[in-house]
């Protein structure tokens, strides 16, 4: 028996769930869930209490007890965290998918095999990979040296011609006019199509105490090779 296909109703690795939303899937009543720990400890990360929390608030069989009542009501199921590919996503999507939902799944790219397999098990309807950072500012941000992992799964889903964004979050003091270009003109080059959504730092509570950036980001110095949408 393949112990990867063992759905473990019983395993508290839900932080939280977002009942509700229309925000985070175009065009799709969402809700979100979120799944504890995380392979990166980015500097600017707010959800240092999801990342590092050692047990979820909610098993998985509380998520299928919560997704009954919303067959019909809710037309699909965000997947996020933490990182939530640290999970064994696949009994999970496989009986999420036999609901009738469609799935999204947030991801930092690093666990490219997971990725592979729940696409060609068409379980992910689509996914919002983040692009954290150039090769040379990748572990200074991430704290993680697996710049070759996330690229690994942009090719992959570029290749596949699968569905999905790209997006960056942006602190000014971490990467500048010159990074986000760099970042354009990797995308680019891959045939990446889609539009680079760059959503904002937070100035909340987050890894590395970071506060609002002194430096403000000249857009007219940005690449128009890709199509830029702002977040936030
Ligand atoms: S921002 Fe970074 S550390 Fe925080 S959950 Fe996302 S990938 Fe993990």
């Amino acid at each position: 028996m393949n112990i990867n296909k063992e759905l473990n109703l019983s395993k508290k690795i839900i932080y939280d769930i977002t009942r509700f939303t229309t925000l985070d899937y175009k065009d799709n009543l969402s809700c979100i869930v979120w799944f504890i720990s995380c392979n990166m400890r980015c500097q600017y990360c707010y959800n240092s209490n999801i990342v590092l929390s050692k047990e979820g608030n909610y098993e998985i069989k509380d998520l299928f007890t919560f997704l009954e009542k919303r067959v019909g009501l809710l037309d699909a199921v965000v997947l996020s965290g933490g990182e939530a590919t640290m999970h064994n996503l696949e009994p999970i999507c496989k009986k999420i998918k036999a609901m009738g939902f469609k799935i999204k799944l947030d991801t930092n790219g690093l666990n490219t095999k997971l990725i592979k397999t729940l696409i060609d098990e068409k379980y992910i309807d689509y996914i919002a990979l983040d692009f954290k950072a150039t090769k040379d500012k990748f572990e200074e941000i991430t704290k993680t040296n697996q710049y070759n992992k996330f690229l690994d799964t942009l090719n992959f889903l570029i290749d596949k011609n699968f569905d999905f964004e790209v997006r960056t979050t942006l602190h000014e003091e971490l990467l500048n006019e010159n990074d986000i270009n760099k970042i354009v003109d990797t995308l680019v080059s891959k045939g990446y199509k889609n539009s680079l959504y760059i959503q904002n730092f937070l100035n909340v509570e987050n890894f590395a105490n970071l506060k609002e950036s002194k430096k403000v980001l000249n857009k007219d110095l940005l690449s128009n090779k890709l199509n830029i949408i702002w977040r936030n």
